[in-house]
C-alpha cells in the first residue's frame, strides 16, 4: 500500500497548492503586514507581490514558517509531517533519510523544524469545573552533566527519598480523557513542581496524584486533591463514583519512553523538550479525541506558520 499515492506527496507544485489551502483558507496571507487576500500571483510559480499601497512585497506561503529557505521539495515537507504525525512512536532522522532519499543533515533539520511546529503556542490552564487533572513525574535518560547536580539538587522519588542524580525529570499534567502539557525540568523538588502545578491547571479542577511529598501543599489550591498510594501498590480508588488514579500520566510516559528507547535513541538533554513537544501534539490529537492521520498532520502544517506573526483583514 501506498501512503504516498496523493499528488501533493509526489510533486512540489501539488504540494504547495495544497499548502496554500492549509495555510491560506481565505486567500494570501502577506508575511510582511499581515494583510489577507489582498495580492496578485507574479509570473513566478508560488510568488504573490502584496497589493498594499505601503507594503508591495513579494512573498510565497513558506515564508516564515519552519519550511522558510528550506531546500528540499515541498511534496517531501509534507510527506515528512504525514510520517512524523502518523506514527505512534515518531520517526527517526535516519528513517526520514532512507524514505525521503535526501541528506541525513537535511532530514534531522526537517524532524527538528517539525517538532517546533507541533510545539504548542498559548496556553489556558488545564481542566476546569468538574475536571479530572493528573499529575505525575518520571526519569528519563541520563543527564550529560551528572557532576553539576548537587546533591542537595536531587529530584525526589516517589518513596520521598532523593532520586536519581544523573536521571532528567519530566512532569507531565494529564486533563482524563484530555490533553497533555508535559515538562522537563532541571530539578523536580517541591517548588519547581508546585510552580508548574499552579501555573498549568485550571483552580476549579480536582487534581489527581500518587503519595508523592510534591503534591499535599500546592493541593490545597484545587477543588480537590485526591490520592492513590503508589508506595503500597494501590494503583485505584473509588470514592463516590470518582476513579482516582494517574493512569493517564502513566499512559503517556509509557509511550513516550518506548518511543525514545525505539526510534530516538541519542536524544540531547538540550532536545528533549522538544520530542516531548511532538509526543505532547500527537496525544493531544489522538483518534480518541476524533483526530485522524490526515487531520493530524494538516494541524502541524497550519502549526507551521504565524507563530511570530498577528494577521489582519483587508479593512
Ligand atoms: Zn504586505
Amino acid at each position: 500500500m501506498d501512503t504516498f499515492s496523493a499528488p501533493y506527496f509526489r510533486n512540489d507544485e501539488a504540494a504547495r497548492k495544497a499548502l496554500e489551502a492549509i495555510l491560506w483558507p481565505d486567500g494570501p496571507i502577506c508575511p510582511h503586514c499581515g494583510v489577507i487576500n489582498h495580492a496578485y500571483a507574479t509570473k513566478r510559480p508560488g510568488v504573490y507581490r502584496c497589493a498594499e499601497a505601503k507594503c508591495r512585497k513579494d512573498f510565497s506561503v513558506t515564508m516564515k514558517t519552519v519550511m522558510e529557505r528550506s531546500k528540499i521539495a515541498l511534496h517531501k515537507w509534507l510527506q515528512a509531517f504525514h510520517l512524523i504525525c502518523s506514527s505512534k512512536k515518531g520517526v527517526s532522522a535516519h528513517q526520514l533519510h532512507r524514505t525521503l532519499d535526501i541528506t541525513y543533515e537535511a532530514a534531522w533539520f526537517m524532524t527538528h523544524r517539525i517538532r517546533e511546529a507541533m510545539r504548542a503556542g498559548g496556553l489556558a490552564p488545564l481542566g476546569g469545573n468538574g475536571m479530572i487533572v493528573e499529575a505525575d513525574e518520571t526519569y528519563h535518560g541520563k543527564v550529560e552533566n551528572p557532576a553539576t547536580v548537587t546533591t542537595k539538587g536531587r529530584p525526589f522519588k516517589k518513596s520521598g527519598r532523593t532520586g536519581p542524580a544523573n536521571k532528567r525529570p519530566i512532569v507531565a499534567l494529564v486533563e482524563r480523557g484530555g490533553n497533555v502539557r508535559t515538562f522537563h525540568v532541571p530539578i523536580a523538588d517541591k517548588d519547581t513542581v508546585s510552580q508548574i502545578v499552579r501555573e498549568n491547571i485550571a483552580r476549579e479542577s480536582r487534581l489527581h496524584t500518587d503519595d508523592s511529598r510534591l503534591y499535599p501543599e500546592v493541593g490545597q489550591s484545587f477543588d480537590a486533591h485526591k490520592t492513590v498510594k503508589h508506595s503500597i501498590e494501590e494503583f485505584v480508588r473509588y470514592e463516590g463514583g470518582e476513579a482516582i488514579h494517574t493512569n493517564s500520566a502513566e499512559g503517556y510516559f509509557s509511550i513516550f519512553k518506548r518511543g525514545m528507547r525505539g526510534v530516538y535513541q541519542h536524544c540531547k538533554e538540550k532536545h528533549l523538550h522538544r520530542y516531548l513537544a511532538e509526543y505532547d501534539f500527537r496525544y493531544n490529537h489522538r483518534v480518541a479525541l476524533g483526530f485522524n492521520d490526515g487531520e493530524r498532520a494538516a494541524l502541524a502544517v497550519k502549526n507551521a506558520a504565524g507563530k511570530r506573526l498577528t494577521y489582519r483583514g483587508t479593512h
